[in-house]
């Protein structure tokens, strides 16, 4: 999308997204940003610097502008793939900031920067709350972090030689603070914001601590040059642009193996991974389960409400698949409103279970969405699902599947709304599968 059409949104307060989130999350975003103002103008209340801390910040602004603009290609790139948790790499200047500047000032850093980022990187990619979001957290951290940094040591860091072990240890709670904090005020974001998925989704990975962890330790550095021998701040910019390049590199593979609207995976990282699941059930003589699941009169949903409508009901349901199943089986979306999972090492039961509580839960669905008709609430959502147990049922992919699909043929044709492939356990049986499962 341009810039340009974005801008009605920027002028006209009442056209603002943000109104159109739900309520929690209106508050959400707003308590942060209310926060961030207070903090903000707090600091600059109690602001008396030094020649040389202006200095520093002429320095820090400098340094971020200029690694910014270096890779804006980069980020701009990031930030139109990254849906869920972006983690950008301004806290290697802002870190230092809350090192070396009184807080009036660190919480300058952190505007100015971000200002930048969003004009020069950001404008487009997402909607303007999403993009204030991200500094207002951080300006919410940032006193956390400074705080917590002069509790531990009773010297600042100006001074780190007279105190070099504690200054050590405030950094690098100081550090911690600032990555920790961030990541829960942007995971409840999201999670007000999205809903559905469970918690740990919007934490994120390893990958995004790690980087945001990194970004901050540079920062440290940093803050070491600038009081230490400032011209040895440009070591630092080199391996942030590389790093920043092999995040964006780790992002674009993330993102081919995933289908674009549900975050599932795409048919073809599916498929591999099934005949991996398959070459190690072979080895280990263990057995797996198959599912297609496919969605009842789904054209009817979108011939009512539209195909935007749908798309919500498409999202909801691979959150669905992803909530219902273990970390380790896999979702694929098959194309159109066709899925398949993979449940390794289950038996004939636990397949039976997973797939009726999928059934049950996609049965009890309520969608809300936008739609051709205004905002809807679509409820009467079901699907009908084809099972295939490996290796009674077939010893390839390609014939589980065939197995499946023509499991969920039946399924449709018996009146959908139902599982077809394998029959549920008795009670006791079932008992007994679900312990095991939890355990
Ligand atoms: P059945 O119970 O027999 O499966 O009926 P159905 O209407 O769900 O089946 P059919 O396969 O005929 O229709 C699938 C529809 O899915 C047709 C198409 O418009 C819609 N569809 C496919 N991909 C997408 C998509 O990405 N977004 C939306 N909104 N709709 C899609
Ligand atoms: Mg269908
Ligand atoms: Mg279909």
């Amino acid at each position: 999308m341009t810039a340009s059409a974005h801008q009605p949104r920027l002028c006209s307060l009442r056209n603002w997204q943000l109104w159109r989130q739900r309520p929690l999350a209106i508050a959400w975003l707003l308590a942060v940003a209310g926060i961030a103002l207070i903090v903000t103008v707090l600091g600059y209340v109690f602001l008396e610097p030094t020649g040389h801390d202006l200095i520093v910040f002429g320095a820090l602004i400098a340094l971020g502008v200029v690694q910014a603009e270096i890779s804006r290609h980069v980020e701009r790139t990031r930030r139109s793939i990254n849906t869920v948790r972006h983690v950008d790499l301004t806290s290697v200047w802002t870190f230092a900031g809350i090192l070396l500047l009184p807080p009036g000032l660190a919480y300058s850093v952190i505007i100015v920067l971000y200002l930048h980022l969003g004009l020069r990187s950001w404008l487009g990619a997402q909607p303007l709350f999403q993009q204030i979001h991200a500094p207002a957290a951080v300006l919410v951290t940032a006193p956390f972090a400074q705080w917590l940094f002069h509790l531990i040591s009773p010297v600042p860091f100006t001074n780190l030689a007279e105190a070099s072990t504690t200054v050590l240890a405030a950094t690098a709670v100081a550090a911690l603070a600032y990555s920790v904090v961030d990541m829960f005020i942007i995971a409840i974001a999201a999670a007000v914001l999205r809903g559905g998925d469970s918690f740990r989704t919007y934490v994120g990975d390893f990958t995004n601590h790690g980087l945001d962890l990194s970004t901050n330790c540079i920062g440290a550095f940093v803050a070491l040059a600038l009081v230490y021998q400032p011209f040895f701040v440009v070591f630092t910019i080199v391996p942030v642009l590389v790093i920043h390049r092999s995040v964006l590199v780790k992002e674009l593979e993330e993102k081919a193996i995933r289908d674009q609207k549900t975050g599932l995976l795409n048919a073809t990282a599916w498929n591999e991974y099934a005949n991996q699941e398959l070459a190690r059930a072979e080895r280990h003589g263990t057995s797996f389960g198959l599912l297609m699941v496919d969605l009842d009169f789904f054209k009817r949903t979108n011939d009512t409400y539209g195909h935007l409508a749908g798309d919500n009901v498409l999202i909801a349901v691979a959150e669905v698949l992803r909530n219902e199943t273990r970390r380790y089986d896999s979702a694929g979306r098959f194309g159109g409103e066709e899925f398949a999972v993979l449940l390794p090492e289950s038996n004939r039961n636990e397949v039976a279970l997973v797939a009726e509580r999928i059934r049950v839960r996609i049965s009890q669905l309520t969608v809300e969405t936008d739609s051709e008709q205004g905002h809807v609430r679509i409820d009467d959502l079901t699907a009908s699902l084809g099972v295939a147990i490996y290796p009674g049922q077939g010893r390839t992919i390609d014939t589980l599947l065939q197995t499946a699909d023509a499991a969920l043929y039946s399924a449709k044709r018996n009146g959908r709304n139902q599982v077809v492939g394998v029959a549920l356990p008795t009670i006791g049986e079932a008992g007994q599968e679900e312990d095991k499962r939890a355990s």
